[in-house]
């Protein structure tokens, strides 16, 4: 799989390149990555990437030019103009990071995990002319509900997303299968322990869940002991334990996951 940053800082994304998961992942072929400065694709003395909104206003705002060639050279292909039809390509996603974007999740991660290549573009200062939104991106991407400097950190945020679903990305496979906002299947899902820890009388249904709570050693630590459960070896015993408070956790702290449950 093939990532592409498209920025004004490439130094910016050395550092999260360079460790844990996804430093495996590109030494081991799985994915590869490209840091493209957009002020290649400058023509002036000054390298301008910027200039003032048209009807005024506070900031300056990403030139469309820079961003449609930076694109189009990565692409290898002209993206075309306003009297053409640009047809695009299924294995590819052009992610135009946004604070105004679509909230990205886990379902949106799990999709781009199947392309072969994504090219994310981070804006800086007010933000990116709007014809990049609409004639070049893809989608325009948010990942939550605050405004950053640059598209940067949320450029590689949904990189990591992605790469540590990848075949191969993680030690264990099953790492990622049994994590937050994965599917539940393998829980039971008519479990007697919904009507208990929610206020829903039905079988939860839902397969959103945030993940139960994980202890290591010391068994105790402080005083604070890890709970006998856990400890016991009983696996259905723990299966159960860990439903419960999986849906314990996402009641307090996302209750809108479980909106998706079904009354009888
Ligand atoms: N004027 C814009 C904010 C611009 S912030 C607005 O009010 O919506 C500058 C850049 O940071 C944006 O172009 C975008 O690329 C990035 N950015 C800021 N917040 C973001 C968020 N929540 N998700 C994704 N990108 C974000």
């Amino acid at each position: 799989m093939r990532f592409a940053f498209v920025t004004i800082f490439p130094e910016f994304f050395t550092g999260p390149l360079d460790h844990g998961i996804v430093r495996r992942a590109r030494e081991a072929g799985l994915i590869h990555v490209h840091v493209q400065d957009l002020r290649e694709f400058t023509k002036d003395r000054h390298r301008t990437v910027d200039d003032r909104p048209f009807g005024g206003g506070e900031g300056m705002v990403l030139k469309p030019e820079p961003l449609f060639e930076a694109v189009e050279s990565l692409l290898g292909r002209s993206v075309g103009e306003a009297t053409t039809q640009d047809t695009g390509d299924p294995g590819t996603a052009i992610v135009l990071m946004s604070a105004a974007g679509r909230l990205f999740n886990q379902e949106m991660a799990r999709k781009y995990s199947q392309l072969q290549r994504i090219i994310l573009i981070s804006g800086r200062y007010e933000g990116v002319d709007e014809r990049v939104a609409e004639h070049l991106a893809t989608e325009e991407i948010s990942i939550g509900d605050f405004v950053l400097s640059g598209g940067e950190l949320p450029a590689m945020l949904v990189m990591d997303a992605v790469t540590r679903l990848l075949p191969g990305a993680l030690g264990n496979e099953a790492s990622s299968q049994n994590e937050s906002f994965s599917a539940s299947q393998d829980m039971p899902a008519n479990t007697s322990i919904g009507s208990k820890v929610t206020s829903h009388r039905a079988p939860v249904t839902s397969d959103m869940l945030l993940d139960f709570p994980h202890y290591t050693r010391p068994a105790e630590y402080r005083g604070w002991k890890v709970p006998e459960i856990l400890i016991g070896g009983n696996h259905a015993e723990v299966a159960k334990w860990r439903l419960q408070k999986a849906l314990e956790k996402t009641r307090r702290n996302r209750p809108d996951l479980l909106l998706r449950t079904q009354e009888p």
